[in-house]
Order: structure tokens, then C-alpha cells, then sequence
């Protein structure tokens, strides 16, 4: 999929459809639309396509212990209120920053059904390719789940020319802006 993004870098990538994920009250993932297929792969998670990630509880599929309490968190408040639960985060490809909305309502039921819509999208002047660490070094740079910012020197910011080009191992955790912003909910 990855090379399929040969097109000139000023052409802004095509709205994306919504991508839909039901879990159960277990949080066992039941439902998953059609454009889930596009979204597992934008999120490194070629192996999970479609049929695959059914039966698979969602916080297994979560790499992280502070991602995966975002991602509880969240549950717990969908389950909690009547309202929908709503954020936005990043969802980026090594060329596209992708600027996502998750809304979040539970049913009677307990299940949660998660929306992701897709906001809109910019070409990255170079390519920015991250791997998750299978351990965590001493160099390891920490890439916050929610908004994609990588943590360098002391501050979160947007990955950068120095993340590009080669593979950047990274762990995975939410940024102090993104956990206020759970706060807020
Ligand atoms: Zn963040």
C-alpha cells in the first residue's frame, strides 16, 4: 500500500471514509466496516486486516500500557454518559499526516461503537517511517498514540526531517497535551 503514495507531494490526499469498529462489553471486537482494510494498514496493522481482528479483544490490538488506559478510559466514559464521546487524534502514514475524529456512543447493551472520521490530510515534505520498539533503549523516543507528536530533547512536537528517511524505532504513550485533553472529555 505504502508505495501507492508516488503522486506529487502538493497533491493533498482524497477524503477517507469513515472507518467503523464495534466491541463488545468485554470489549471483544464484533463489528468492523469495509474501510477498516485501509485503516489497519495506515496503522501498521497489515496482519489485522478485516475478518482477522474479529474475536480480538481491542486492547490487545493496543501497543502500550499508557494507550491502552487512553483507550479504557474512553470505553468507560462511552458506557458511562448518554452522550457521545468525542476526540480528535492523528492517524499517520510515512507521506500523509492524517487529522482523525473518533465519536464513541455505547448501547444498552454495553457494546461501543467507535466512528473514525476522517478530518483532512497533508503530504509530509519527506518521509517519516516509525517502528514500534520491541524494546525499550536508552535512545527510544516515545510517539504519543493520540496526536502522533514524538517526544526530542524535552519537547513533544511534530515528527520532523530527523524522524525521516530512516526507520525511527519508537514506544508508544500519550503527551501530556493529549492526556489533559482525556481530562476534559
Ligand atoms: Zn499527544
Amino acid at each position: 500500500m505504502r508505495h501507492s503514495f508516488a503522486a506529487s507531494a502538493h497533491a493533498l490526499p482524497r477524503h477517507e471514509a469513515t472507518v467503523e469498529l464495534s466491541v463488545n462489553q468485554d470489549n471483544v471486537i464484533v463489528r468492523v466496516n469495509a474501510a477498516w482494510d485501509s485503516f489497519a494498514h495506515h496503522n501498521d496493522g497489515a496482519a489485522l486486516t478485516n475478518d482477522a481482528v474479529l474475536g480480538l479483544n481491542l486492547l490487545d490490538s493496543i501497543s502500550g500500557k499508557v494507550s491502552k488506559h487512553f483507550t479504557l478510559t474512553m470505553l468507560e466514559l462511552a458506557r458511562r454518559g448518554e452522550r457521545e464521546v468525542v476526540f480528535d487524534y492523528r492517524c499517520d502514514s510515512p507521506r500523509v499526516r492524517r487529522f482523525m475524529r473518533a465519536h464513541l456512543r455505547s448501547d444498552s447493551t454495553g457494546a461501543v461503537h467507535y466512528a473514525h472520521e476522517h478530518l483532512y490530510s497533508e503530504t509530509f515534505p519527506h518521509l517519516v517511517t516509525f517502528k514500534t520498539a520491541t524494546q525499550r533503549g536508552r535512545d527510544t523516543l516515545m510517539r504519543c498514540s493520540i496526536c502522533n507528536h514524538v517526544r526530542s530533547d524535552g519537547l513533544w512536537r511534530t515528527p520532523d526531517r530527523e524522524h525521516g528517511d530512516t526507520l525511527t524505532e519508537v514506544i508508544y504513550g500519550v503527551c501530556p497535551s493529549c492526556e489533559q485533553m482525556l481530562k476534559e472529555c
